[in-house]
């Protein structure tokens, strides 16, 4: 693997509060070697090994997309899209579309929620090095209840033996998490109603003992408030959508919020890059209900970490961007939006090699034409993604 030295008007070494101006990243053998001034890595670095100069640019960690479905085709009937599917050319598709996130700039996608272990063959492919791709991170099929959201995607279970016996099945198949729909979801319109639960507190609970007992952390699906209150005493990771739902319309809990900030769980508050056409289809009122409760959150301390949610109908691959103005349009500073793109992902996903640029760390990496820190939008200009110190494009 080659090494470069990189260097451009700023290195956001991450979190984004941390920037060497005038800075340079030394990659080698797919790791980051030294981090510095480019003055003192210039000097420093062998004359032979190539440099990349890139003036008018930020190098920063590569981002995480910490909810998509690979297997999904963001189109109007995903179950029909993955379900008919020849495996062949879902499998292609799925490598198309992991690629289209790296090329946005995303080194690293938790895939939530795919068929036949998929993605862990994706996976496969991307770190032998047979195909370019992100770093994956795989849920296979996530856990639901008979006839539950996503039923589809082969996780329904019913008993405590079931609950046990699919996490060891996925957990053979390679999962790297353990996904669960813990209430009900959108996607499966005869399933439960999204603020229903799918489990029960004591089921999560054990759903989170069996994962840990594979070694793997527990990601849960709760749009519903009294369930988003289970995942926090079952001990869940990260929390998806987090939406606080219930028959009565939206109930927000600040004590349960607390339990999330002091059991050091995650939030996925998933946004699709359309979100302003879906703001509009919720009507004033709803989106501003759900604008709320994102501030409330923030305000209490809650880790964000980003996810699009991506493959879901309207969510499309690429879009990675779209989302992180969401909250920029909410107030989030950038820097604050930053890292929950790159530095609380890892924290949350437990990958103590990624997300800031120090030696050592994988050489997940992106070069961005401008500085994202005064202009969020620099992040749409792409101009190079190394992907544990391969360079992928340009
Ligand atoms: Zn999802």
């Amino acid at each position: 693997m080659k090494k470069v030295l990189i260097t451009a008007d700023r290195v956001i070494v991450g979190p984004a509060s941390q920037v060497t101006v005038d800075g340079a990243v030394l990659v080698e053998s797919g790791i980051i070697g030294a981090v510095g001034t480019a003055a003192e890595l210039d000097a420093s670095v062998d004359a032979h090994i190539p440099r990349l100069r890139c003036p008018g640019a930020t190098v920063l960690p590569g981002m995480m997309d910490c909810h998509v479905h690979l297997a999904f085709d963001a189109g109007p009937d995903p179950i029909s899209a993955v379900t008919d599917a020849d495996p062949r050319e879902l499998s292609t598709a799925i490598a198309e579309r992991a690629q289209q996130l790296l090329a946005a700039g995303v080194t690293t996608v938790r895939d939530l929620g795919d068929r036949d272990g998929l993605t862990v063959a994706l996976r496969s492919s991307i770190d032998s090095g047979a195909v370019v791709g992100p770093r994956v991170i795989a849920a296979t099929a996530p856990l639901t209840s008979p006839g539950g959201h996503c039923g589809f995607l082969g996780g329904e279970v019913t008993t405590d033996d079931d609950i046990r016996e699919q996490i060891a099945r996925n957990a053979a198949s390679g999962a790297d998490v353990i996904k669960v729909m813990a209430s009900g979801g959108a996607l499966t319109p005869k399933g439960p109603r999204m603020w229903e639960a799918q489990f029960t507190a004591r089921q999560l609970r054990l759903i989170v003992e069996e994962a840990a007992h594979h070694g793997l952390g527990v990601a849960a699906h709760a749009h519903g408030t009294e369930t988003i209150g289970h995942c926090v005493t079952a001990g869940v990771r990260t929390i998806e959508h987090c939406s606080w739902r219930t028959a009565e319309g939206i109930v927000y809990d600040p004590a349960i919020t607390q339990g999330i900030v002091d059991n050091d769980i995650s939030v996925c508050r998933c946004v699709s890059g359309d979100w302003q056409l879906f703001l509009e289809q919720m009507g004033p009122e709803r989106a501003k209900a759900m604008i709320e409760l994102i501030q409330e959150m923030r305000e209490a301390g809650v880790r964000f970490i980003a996810g699009t949610d991506a493959g879901v109908p309207g969510a499309r691959f690429g879009d990675y961007v779209g989302m992180l103005e969401f909250f920029a349009s909410l107030g989030f500073e950038n820097a604050e939006i930053l890292d929950m793109a790159t530095v609380n992902p890892a924290h949350a996903l437990g990958l103590s090699d990624t997300g800031v640029l120090a030696p050592g760390m994988r050489a997940d990496l992106i070069v961005v034409d401008g500085n994202p820190l005064t202009e969020l939008g620099s992040l749409r200009r792409v101009q190079h993604v190394f992907s544990a110190g391969r360079s992928v494009m340009n």
